[in-house]
């Protein structure tokens, strides 16, 4: 792979840019492969990155029905924080999180991480005591974060108003290292450094059926014929139960379109992230400056990946009243996700009733934060059989009722 660097820019700009190679091959499939991830959206392409780096597995194949980061990492908010409230939770998310920090360099590719902050703003006398005790238990896992009152809220976003006549600003869950990072970049400079190392990513293939002999896999049904494997990772979000049904399991997870739109560019006048779980609402300043507009799921399963109109009018009036400045603001975009949610809204990192299938879902409306942190654990999973990242968060604990209860930390929001 050839290094990007100021030196490699400047050598370009001399001679037309016409020495910059593909960033990833395009090849076709091989027979078989040791291990399939099927998904190139962030969380397959991250786990395939360290399946190679940290345990020398590069015979595979990351398959992707359509192109890679096309799903929910190229559709999301970008909202980074590690925040939440259960220990595995926190393990997980903040590894994440550091991981981003160092991910430009690591990957040799700029991903525009840019730990701005992340307020989540307390608007009810039971958010300011659900947060504050978060910040007490992320101080008992390491995780800087901290309770602020409404003035420094005021310091931190100029442009809110704090005397809102529904929910006035009580204070808010401050994490100083959270942010954003640009979607794309990540999913391209993981698939780079995949490609690299010599794993084949194989676009416009749908997996269509999984091959199964005495219960255990040996390959997948594909638009480009069978494929052999002996591992199989399924990391397919949104469409995670068709997969497992094709393998013949059933996953406890629903799948909704989760709403986003993106306002005209405006000058630079809100430095950090604000969530508004009570109003169901959240935005940020993208660099061209647009306001990115973060709203809730449909109120229906649904496979449609398309923005609905009612969601966005009621996330738009419910922000307004914190920011009333918005209200003159033209809307440019607004689409859908299809997002996998369980019922304690944590996600699914697992073995599975057929041997050799891993699954690796359920993140629902706040994967995007995880994707290092959930491709270096599952890499683990899938390569030793056991992950401490990982643990706790496979599908026994449906059945054996041990739930990761996270609804006040994701809720509908990120
Ligand atoms: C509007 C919106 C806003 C969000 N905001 C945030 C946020 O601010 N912060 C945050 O942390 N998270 C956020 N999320 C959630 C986050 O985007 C997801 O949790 C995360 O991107 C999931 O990544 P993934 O790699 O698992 O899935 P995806 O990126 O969806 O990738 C799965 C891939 O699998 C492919 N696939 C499916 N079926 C098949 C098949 N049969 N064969 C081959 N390929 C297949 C799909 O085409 C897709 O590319 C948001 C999501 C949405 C929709």
């Amino acid at each position: 792979m050839r290094r990007y660097s100021a030196f490699a820019i400047a050598r370009e700009a001399f001679r037309y840019h016409e020495g910059w190679g593909r960033a990833w091959a395009a090849p076709e499939p091989k027979k078989s492969y040791d291990v399939i991830i099927v998904g190139a959206g962030g969380h397959g392409l991250a786990t395939a990155y360290y399946l190679g780096k940290n345990f020398g597995i590069t015979n595979v194949a990351i398959i992707e029905k359509g192109w890679l980061g096309g799903g929910n990492t190229g559709r999301n908010t970008t909202i980074i924080r590690s925040n939440y409230l259960q220990d595995p939770s926190a393990a997980i998310y903040e590894k994440a999180r550091s991981l981003y920090e160092t991910m430009s360099q690591d990957l040799n590719y700029n991903v525009m991480f840019s730990p701005r902050g992340v307020i989540m703003l307390a608007q009810t006398h039971h958010e300011v005591r659900g947060y504050q005790r978060t910040a007490h238990a992320n101080a008992l896992q390491g995780v800087m974060t901290e309770f602020i009152g409404p003035e420094r809220v005021k310091e931190l976003v100029p442009i809110i108003h704090l005397d809102g006549p529904r929910y006035p600003v009580l204070g808010g869950l401050w994490q100083a290292r959270g942010g954003t990072a640009r979607h794309d970049a990540v999913a391209w400079g993981y698939a780079r450094a995949c490609s690299d190392m010599g794993m084949d990513i194989l676009q416009k293939c749908e997996v269509t059926g999984v091959v199964t002999e005495g219960g255990a896999v040996t390959g997948v049904e594909t638009t480009k014929g069978k494929i052999g494997c002996k591992k199989l990772g399924m990391v397919v979000a949104g469409h995670c139960s068709h997969l497992a049904d094709m393998a013949g399991f059933r996953l406890p997870v629903e799948s909704v379109a989760l709403q986003a739109l993106v306002s005209e560019p405006i000058k630079p006048c809100m430095d950090v992230v604000v969530m508004a779980n009570t109003v169901h609402g959240y935005m940020s300043q993208s660099d061209k400056g647009e306001m990115v507009i973060g709203g809730g799921t449909d109120g229906f399963n649904n496979y449609t990946q398309r923005g609905s109109f009612h969601h966005i009018e009621e996330t738009v009036r419910a922000l307004v009243e914190t920011f009333p400045m918005i209200s003159r603001l033209k809307m440019l975009r607004q689409w859908g996700g299809i997002v996998d949610v369980t019922g304690d809204r944590s996600p699914i990192l697992s073995k599975t009733p057929v041997e050799g299938v891993f699954v690796n879902c359920g993140w629902g409306t706040g994967g995007f934060k995880a994707i290092p942190g959930s491709g270096w654990g599952f890499a683990e999973l899938m390569a030793k059989g056991y992950s401490p990242l990982t643990a706790e968060f496979g599908l026994d604990r449906f059945r054996e009722g041990r739930f990761i209860d996270e609804s006040v930390a994701a809720g509908v929001a990120h």
